[in-house]
Formats: C-alpha cells, sequence, structure tokens
C-alpha cells in the first residue's frame, strides 16, 4: 500500500495530554507515527466519535517518542467536544494530509500568526531556528493578552535565531494596540525579508497578502476551510481551482493571486455555496 493510501486509513489512539492554552484554545497531545513525522503546516482529520471529523494542523511533532499534538480553538460543536474531552479519551485520526511551508532557501524569514493560526507556524518557528544563519521575525496577534497563543514557547524559540517578536492585541491589554497586519506594514518599510510565512483569519491574511503585493514579498498562507474528505473527493474545500486539502493548505502569493476573487471575500458552505466572509 502506498504511504499516502497508509495515511489516508483511519485509526485510533488515546489522548494522553491536555494542556489549556488560553481561554479559549487547548493542545491535545496523543500517540501517531505518523502525524509525530510529519512537516510543519501539514494537518490530519481528527475523529471525534459520535460527533464530527474535523481538520486540525498539527501543532507539535515529537519523532523519537511518536507524540503529536492539536491545538484547538473552541468555535462550534466539535471543536467544544474536543474542549471536553479527557486524557485516556479515543480519537480517531487520518493523514497527515496536505503540503508544508517551503522556507528551506529563505535566510530572513517574517511569519505571522493570528489567534489558533499559531497552531502550524510554531513547528515550523521551531524547525527554522535549528538551522544556522536564519532570522526570524514573529508577528503574533490576539484580541487580548490572555489570547496570545504560545507566547512563552515562542520567546525562547526566537531568541535563538537572533528573532523578535512583535505581539498585537485588540484591546492593547498587551504589545501593540491594533490588528497584527499593522507592524507588519512598517516592518516591510523598513526590512527585507526573504519570505514570510501566515496562518489565521482569512480576511487577516488576505491583508497580508495585499501587502506582501504592494512591497513585492514571497508569500506562503495556509488557509482553514471547510473540509469533509480531506482526500481531494469532495469538493468541499475548493477556492477558486484549487482544493486545499489537495493543493495546499500552504500556497503561495503567486497561487493567491489566482483566485483573489473568493480569497478573503468568501467562504463556502457545506452545500457549496458561497457566503461572504
Ligand atoms: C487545513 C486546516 C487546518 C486547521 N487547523 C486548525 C487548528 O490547528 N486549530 C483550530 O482550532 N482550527 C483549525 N482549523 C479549523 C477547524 O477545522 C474548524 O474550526 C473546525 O472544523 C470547526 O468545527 P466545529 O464543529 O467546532 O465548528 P462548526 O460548528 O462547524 O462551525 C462554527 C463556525 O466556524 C466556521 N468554520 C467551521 N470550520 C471552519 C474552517 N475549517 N475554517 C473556517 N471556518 C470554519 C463555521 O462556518 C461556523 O461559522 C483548520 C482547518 C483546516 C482546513
Amino acid at each position: 500500500m502506498s504511504a499516502y493510501l497508509t495515511a489516508a486509513k483511519l485509526r485510533t489512539t488515546q489522548i494522553v495530554g491536555i494542556k489549556t492554552e488560553t481561554p479559549t484554545i487547548k493542545s491535545i497531545t496523543f500517540q501517531d507515527r505518523l502525524s509525530a513525522n510529519a512537516t510543519p503546516g501539514q494537518f490530519i482529520m481528527v475523529w471525534i466519535p459520535s460527533v464530527d471529523e474535523v481538520p486540525m494542523s498539527l501543532s507539535t511533532m515529537n519523532p523519537k517518542e511518536n507524540l503529536a499534538a492539536i491545538t484547538v480553538g473552541k468555535v462550534g460543536e466539535a471543536t467544544s467536544a474536543l474542549h471536553r474531552m479527557k486524557v485516556g479519551d479515543i480519537i480517531g485520526i487520518r493523514g497527515p494530509f496536505g503540503n508544508s511551508y517551503n522556507v528551506t532557501k529563505a535566510r530572513n524569514v517574517m511569519i505571522i500568526g493570528g489567534g489558533s493560526g499559531l497552531a502550524s507556524l510554531a513547528p515550523l518557528t521551531e524547525k527554522i531556528v535549528t538551522q544556522p544563519r536564519r532570522k526570524v521575525t514573529l508577528l503574533l496577534g490576539a484580541k487580548t493578552c490572555s489570547e496570545l497563543l504560545f507566547l512563552e514557547r515562542m520567546k525562547t524559540v526566537v531568541s535563538k535565531a537572533n528573532g523578535k517578536i512583535v505581539a498585537t492585541t485588540e484591546d492593547g491589554s498587551y504589545g501593540e494596540k491594533c490588528l497584527v497586519t499593522q507592524p507588519l506594514e512598517r516592518l516591510l518599510a523598513a526590512e527585507k525579508f526573504d519570505v514570510i510565512c501566515a496562518c489565521g483569519p482569512e480576511q487577516m491574511m488576505f491583508e497580508v497578502f495585499l501587502l506582501t503585493e504592494r512591497y513585492a514579498v514571497s508569500l506562503q498562507a495556509s488557509l482553514e476551510r471547510l473540509m469533509r474528505c480531506a482526500i481531494g473527493l469532495c469538493g468541499t474545500c475548493v477556492i477558486g481551482k484549487f482544493r486545499v486539502c489537495r493543493d495546499g493548505p500552504v500556497f503561495s502569493g503567486d497561487q493567491l493571486r489566482e483566485v483573489k476573487k473568493e480569497f478573503g471575500h468568501f467562504r463556502r458552505g457545506f452545500d457549496g455555496g458561497k457566503t461572504s466572509l
């Protein structure tokens, strides 16, 4: 059986750890060899018995111990059910699926995450800092201080890479009082970055996309769309000519330019119908 078909098969595993990261975000750790060996940007489908199956980025990969984690924002039925789960409960896993961030040639990297979007960016940042002659600037945004995901984890990581963190909150309770895209413009005007990696709400990523177009900087953005099969068959996660599950979830600025009538403007429901974002 090919590696892809093996990964696509549902297997079950026990939750071995739960950490409350913020009032609305929890990390759930489980044992799964394939997830533990995934690369930053890839996602899995998580089955919550009797509830639903939802896509989640891998936020920690520990191949030595076959451990991986997802970091879940509480938004609806499935994510609320995940928040109620306990150590020892069973979840189902399919994947890892999708592509990864590719920053192998970039020296000066900017990483920009909003809300639970930092889930896929944290392991990327940790990978970059292990490589020589890299510089990382991390822009972290949330509504309020207590919702700034992985702030302490990222402070330790970024200090290893001659880097810095710029944090923003909408209520001014930590860092700059603004949206995370505001310091981005200032930083782009002052410094040349080789690539920007972004994950967060789609409107935020659309603003990032517009700024990268204006400053001619390469972009890699991870999109979150409704998803059902995750193997390219059902079409639920389609954006323009792309399927997020098979062509993404990480898209380049060039690809996003091709779907800019839909990107940042519409989301699709499970019936395929478009709704304004
Ligand atoms: C590749 C990928 C990776 C993801 N990684 C993470 C992650 O690491 N952490 C995390 O918390 N979430 C992540 N998500 C989003 C997560 O899958 C959804 O929040 C989840 O499916 C919502 O399920 P629910 O039943 O709790 O909410 P629902 O009851 O289905 O929906 C609640 C609200 O959220 C909206 N919504 C539902 N699913 C999505 C979605 N996929 N994208 C945008 N809006 C959605 C609905 O339209 C509705 O407004 C990811 C999505 C994708 C496609």
